[in-house]
């Protein structure tokens, strides 16, 4: 059996600093020796199987460099599918990532669905269902729970658009038939021009945002940003040192000294997190130190989480209070830091004050209390409290594949109607349009059971 030749990123979103991505079939050393110039002007085609080469992802149509990578080349049928197989180990950024992905379509591979090189494995009489099956529990397994849940969260946001963006569509097509079984009205062809010209515009600005989104190139991997605020000396840094463990990133106040915002990212039960540790929101006369509050108040604003720290053992001041004015409406967990120290703050008041939002205590000095912050952390995550507000709506390949087909054959039925192209050939780009939004959200794909077994991989497996 021959099959075209299938690519996929392979490592799943927001994991780890590489990334692969794989091709599999006839085409994929032949694809690979458009886009990959190695650093002794070697051939893959004729390399010896089962070896490694460095060298530098080129764009054959600009000249330009994409990426530095490594690339694995296997011989079928010596390989998981039994087909050529290339991997491109690459250092991720999805943007980057994608970007190599989608060169590799340009120059002959296709997008694999979910699951087609374990499909291929299948088929090409390399692992039997019963493997299949295997290997899709140890997918579903190894897949950060976290992911898990954003990726959720994402495709609900996006599964809503399309399917408003169908019902437009629909509801377009729908006033069209209309308007066609009512001819008698003198001005019945003029609207529906009108009609599809307006509505198509409409659609194709919507697909275009979409595609927009996926150009930031920005998923969770990039981490819920948190920020961490509370007066000078409360425990912030600390706080950061204890969730990043690691002795490196510590930080102290110099007083009277601007610094800029400390970031780090921090995995906590599963969530990842870009923990940010702010110069203090208070107000200074100082104008060096106020660079540093400024950015400090665009950082919070933009916020997925607050955690606002406070000091057991002192009253609480007007800058807390106006602290917890600052961060009113957003989520936040306050920590109630310092309790070794004899208690002088008035808890009620804090509870009152942060209404229903969570609250631990902890002693980051004796190393206690961070087990509770964490969970307040990964059970707002997971719950869905907290969602990162810069998640793209966009990242899979596929989806933006079928989003540029969908633009195409949108564009298509406007010039179309701006041609006076006949309503009944529109028609069909709007059907078409409607058919690949559907794709995406799998309303229009009819699969045989094989198809939907497989297709519950993740793409590039
Ligand atoms: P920041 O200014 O809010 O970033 O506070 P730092 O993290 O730099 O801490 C200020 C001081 O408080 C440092 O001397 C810390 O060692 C101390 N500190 C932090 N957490 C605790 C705690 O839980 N108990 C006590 N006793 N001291 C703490
Ligand atoms: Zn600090």
């Amino acid at each position: 059996m021959e099959f075209d030749t299938i690519a996929a990123i392979s490592t799943p979103m927001g994991e780890g600093a590489i990334a692969i991505v794989r091709m599999s079939g006839p085409e994929s050393f032949l694809i690979a020796d458009k886009v990959f110039k190695s650093i002794g002007n070697k051939r893959i085609k004729e390399v010896a199987s089962h070896t490694i080469h460095y060298g530098h992802i080129v764009d054959p149509g600009t000249e330009e460099i994409i990426e530095e990578v490594m690339i694995s080349v296997m011989k079928g049928p010596r390989t998981f599918t039994k087909e050529d197989v290339i991997e491109i180990n690459c250092h991720g950024g999805m943007a980057s990532v994608n970007r190599l992905l989608q060169l590799l379509v340009t120059n002959g591979a296709r997008l694999a669905e979910p699951g087609e090189f374990t499909k291929r494995a299948f088929l090409n009489g390399r692992i039997d269902l019963s493997q299949a099956e295997a290997v899709m529990d140890l997918i579903r397994a190894k897949t950060d729970k976290a992911m898990n849940v954003a990726l959720g969260q994402m495709e609900g946001r996006l599964s809503k658009l399309i399917r408003s963006l169908r019902q437009e569509i629909l509801e377009t097509l729908a006033q069209v038939e209309v308007n066609i079984d009512y001819p008698e009205y003198d001005d019945v062809e003029e609207m529906t021009h009108q009609l599809m010209l307006d509505k198509s515009k409409f659609v194709q600005e919507e697909i275009r945002k979409l595609l927009q989104t996926s150009q930031q190139g920005k998923i969770l991997r990039e981490g819920l940003s948190t920020v961490i605020v509370g007066r000078p000396n409360v425990g912030k840094s600390s706080l950061l040192n204890s969730l990043v463990q690691d002795s490196k990133a510590i930080v102290t106040d110099i007083p009277g000294t601007t610094r800029d915002v400390i970031e780090e990212y921090v995995n906590v039960r599963g969530v990842p997190l870009r923990l940010l540790d702010t110069a203090g929101i208070r107000e200074t006369e100082d104008i060096v130190e106020r660079i540093g509050v400024e950015k400090s108040r665009k950082v919070l604003k933009e916020a997925d989480l607050i955690l606002l720290v406070l000091n057991y053992s002192d009253d609480l001041t007007e800058e807390d209070i106006n602290l917890f004015k600052a961060i009113e409406g957003m989520d936040y967990i306050v920590i109630v830091n310092k309790t070794d120290l004899p208690q002088k703050i008035d808890m009620d008041r804090i509870k009152e004050l942060s209404a229903n939002q969570k609250m631990v205590t902890t002693s980051l000095l004796q190393d206690k209390g961070i087990n509770q912050l964490e969970e307040a952390i990964s059970s707002l995550f997971f719950e869905g409290v907290i969602e990162a507000s810069d998640m793209t709506y966009v990242s899979n390949t596929r989806h933006i594949s079928l989003l540029n087909q969908a633009l195409q054959s949108i564009n298509e039925a406007i010039s179309g109607v701006e041609m006076g192209t006949p309503i009944d050939i529109v028609q069909i780009d709007l059907t078409r349009t409607w058919e690949l939004l559907g794709e995406i959200i799998g309303d229009s794909v009819h699969e045989s059971l094989i198809d939907q077994l497989f297709s519950q991989f993740c793409l590039g497996k």
